[in-house]
This record gives C-alpha cells, sequence and structure tokens, in this order.
C-alpha cells in the first residue's frame, strides 16, 4: 500500500472526515485490521481564512506549497489538499512536489461523468463558487456548472465559515441549503458537486432530490485506489 498525504486542517473538521472515510475505505477494500497508511499535515486555519480574506493567495500558495513539501519528506506517495478552496494554488503545490497531487475536481468531474451526467450545480465557498479554478477544471472534463444566485452563495459560504468549519451542524441550514439546491435543479442541475469538503456534513443523499457528489468522499475513494492500484 502507498502512503498517502493529506494537507488539511483547512478546516480540521473536514480533514477528521478525511481520516476516518480513508480508513474505512481500506478496511472495506482489504478488511480484517488493515487500515490507510497515511501522514496528515494539519495547518492553523485562522492563518490561511485570513490571506483568503485578504486575496493574499499568492502568499497562501506559498506557505502550502512549503507544508506539501513536508507531507513529501514525511513519506506520502500522493498527496491530497484536503479543501476545494485552497485548490485556487494547487499550481504552486504540484510545482514543488515529486510525487502526484490529487487534484480534487478531476476526481469529482470523473465521478460526474460515470453517473453519465452533464450539467452540474456547484456548492462551496464565495471564493470556490465566484472564482474560476474548480468551474474551469471541471468543465475541462466537459462539464457545465450552474453556480447559485448572489443570496444563495452569501448563504453557503456564511454556512460554511460560521457553522461546519466550527463543527456546527443546523437543522435550519440543512432545510436553507436544500433550497438552495432546489433553485439549482429549476435551472437544470442534473446533479450538485457539494464543492466543499465540509457540506457533507450538513447534507446527505436523502436530504435533497438530486444525485450529491460529495468532494470529500470522492477524494478519498479515488486516493485509496490510487494506494492500493
Ligand atoms: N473546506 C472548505 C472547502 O473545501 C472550505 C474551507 C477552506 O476555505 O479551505 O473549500
Amino acid at each position: 500500500m502507498r502512503t498517502i498525504g493529506l494537507l488539511g486542517g483547512m478546516s480540521w473538521e473536514s480533514s477528521a472526515l478525511y481520516y476516518r472515510l480513508l480508513n474505512e475505505a481500506v478496511r472495506d477494500r482489504l478488511g480484517g485490521l488493515h487500515s490507510a497508511r497515511c501522514v496528515l499535515l494539519s495547518v492553523d486555519f485562522a492563518e490561511i481564512e485570513r490571506l483568503q480574506v485578504a486575496g493574499d493567495w499568492d502568499r497562501a500558495g506559498e506557505l502550502l506549497a512549503a507544508d506539501a513539501r513536508s507531507v513529501q519528506a514525511a513519506g506520502a506517495d500522493l498527496v491530497l489538499l484536503c479543501t476545494n478552496t485552497m485548490h485556487q494554488v494547487a499550481d504552486a503545490l504540484t510545482a514543488v512536489l515529486d510525487v502526484p497531487l490529487l487534484h480534487i475536481g478531476d476526481v469529482t468531474a470523473a465521478a460526474v461523468r460515470a453517473c453519465g451526467l452533464t450539467r452540474v450545480g456547484l456548492l462551496g465557498t464565495a471564493f470556490t463558487m465566484e472564482r474560476p479554478f474548480l468551474v474551469d477544471r471541471l468543465a475541462g472534463h466537459g462539464l457545465e456548472v450552474v453556480v447559485p444566485g448572489v443570496a444563495d452563495r452569501a448563504l453557503v459560504h456564511r454556512v460554511i465559515y460560521d457553522e461546519l468549519c466550527l463543527g456546527v451542524v443546523r437543522e435550519e441550514s440543512r432545510a436553507a441549503v436544500g433550497e438552495v439546491v432546489g433553485r439549482l435543479a429549476a435551472e437544470g442541475a442534473e446533479g450538485v458537486v457539494l464543492g466543499c469538503t465540509e457540506l457533507e456534513l450538513l447534507l446527505g443523499p436523502g436530504d435533497v432530490g438530486l444525485p450529491l457528489f460529495p468532494t470529500t468522499q470522492l477524494h478519498v475513494d479515488a486516493a485509496v485506489e490510487a494506494a492500493l492500484a
């Protein structure tokens, strides 16, 4: 089994989910007491979030590139950047890594295409919904991406940073984000990418009427596939 490197802490609530899902996936594949061979470097998210708000993506890219190198030095054979938003700086990481960075957009697009869908809604932070790095990555795989309107983007962004990243899961927010999904469906979305690694703590398959593409689970599945190949 290859060693999976996780660059996480963005937020740690979703990194904890990554860790659990990775180990469950390896247990399910190999049975018995098997578990995932992995290393995790977990950052202080407040530092990264400050740079996001300041728009200082270059500095964030420098910091995360240095951390990605540390993950590699700790023995990782492949690296997962455990956040959609910070894939804004994915190129800064691939530039310094000798091992592959498994891009969250690529694994998500492959899952959507495997279901035969072409038009998907995208939920995530405002950065992810409004900046082109993920939309373009998905479009590069032949997908059409529908992004919520301005008020819905603000709502989802607030739920992510003020609730989910702090471990708070509220029924009202589940209903409100479910209504956003309904509006995406009305605009022709055939499925919805949960393009934030905390969103699957809030929404599951039974909560909405459309197929969901949970990026943490999809990222984990692709990593385990690669690690066991
Ligand atoms: N984990 C989230 C994501 O997947 C948001 C936190 C962050 O800004 O990194 O985008």
